[in-house]
């Protein structure tokens, strides 16, 4: 049995009903960061996240579908900011284990590492940062919620007024976004599934990673070669019984 085999790719079986938020009056907003205070209680906040937003895997696999009469950028928009909160509550549970000591490069195994780039980062000399850059995971996982927060706070990107369009390169960004979140995932399962699993947090990992790809995929936001080291896993999860 692999190492991915023997995960427990399902859920506990409770069929809560997926709970799926009005798009209408939710808006990206108080969904951050890098304060450490949220995480003060962080497996009851999980569990009580995941079971309230997360239902069956059919619940799951019907629920990223989008909605008859739904705005497709609007859809995309409430969902990023869901994932980007599940990957903070997540990674925020096993910050104690994650530090530039224990993982002083943004890997997944040892073939995989994820290197920074932020084109409006600026180098020592001015100039437009370019080039990416190794970096710790926890400064990794920093710097890419600290990225995406700065287009939910801008209104021209994540418009938070009805009736205001999102910007033409909107899905573009959305892809770049899901691109990096799952690498998130890809170092938590990678370098931390034992420490997730002591938490007892598994089941919510694994839920919470499927709810991310069956949605990715749905929109084709992701690549397979994106999924990189859970690739075997990423296509185990999507193959069970629906
Ligand atoms: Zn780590």
């Amino acid at each position: 049995m692999s190492f991915f085999q023997s995960l427990h790719l399902n859920n506990n079986g409770n069929g809560a009903a997926h709970t799926i938020k009005s798009t209408r009056g939710f808006r990206p907003r108080d969904t951050t960061s890098s304060d450490a205070s949220q995480y003060q209680n962080p497996h009851k906040e999980i569990r009580e996240y995941a079971e309230s937003t997360l239902g069956s895997d059919s619940a799951l696999a019907q629920a990223v579908k989008l909605p008859k009469d739904e705005d497709l950028n609007e859809w995309l928009a409430v969902h990023i900011v869901d994932f980007y909160n599940q990957i903070n509550m997540l990674y925020g549970t096993i910050t104690e284990f994650c530090s530039p000591t224990t993982c002083p490069r943004m890997t997944a195994t040892a073939q995989y590492e994820y290197l920074w780039q932020d084109p409006t980062m600026r180098n020592s000399s001015g100039g437009a940062n370019k080039q990416p850059i190794s970096m710790s995971a926890p400064g990794y996982v920093d710097a890419l919620m600290v990225w995406i927060q700065g287009f939910f706070d801008d209104d021209m990107i994540f418009p938070t007024k009805m009736g205001v369009p999102f910007p033409p390169q909107f899905q573009t960004l959305v892809k770049t976004i899901v691109k990096r979140l799952f690498r998130v995932y890809a170092h938590v399962y990678c370098h931390h599934f034992d420490e997730v699993t002591e938490l007892g947090l598994q089941v919510h990992l694994n839920t919470s990673l499927k709810h991310f790809v069956l949605f990715a995929k749905e929109f084709n936001l992701i690549n397979k070669q994106d999924f990189g080291p859970l690739d075997e896993l990423v296509t185990t999860m999507l193959a069970e019984k629906k």
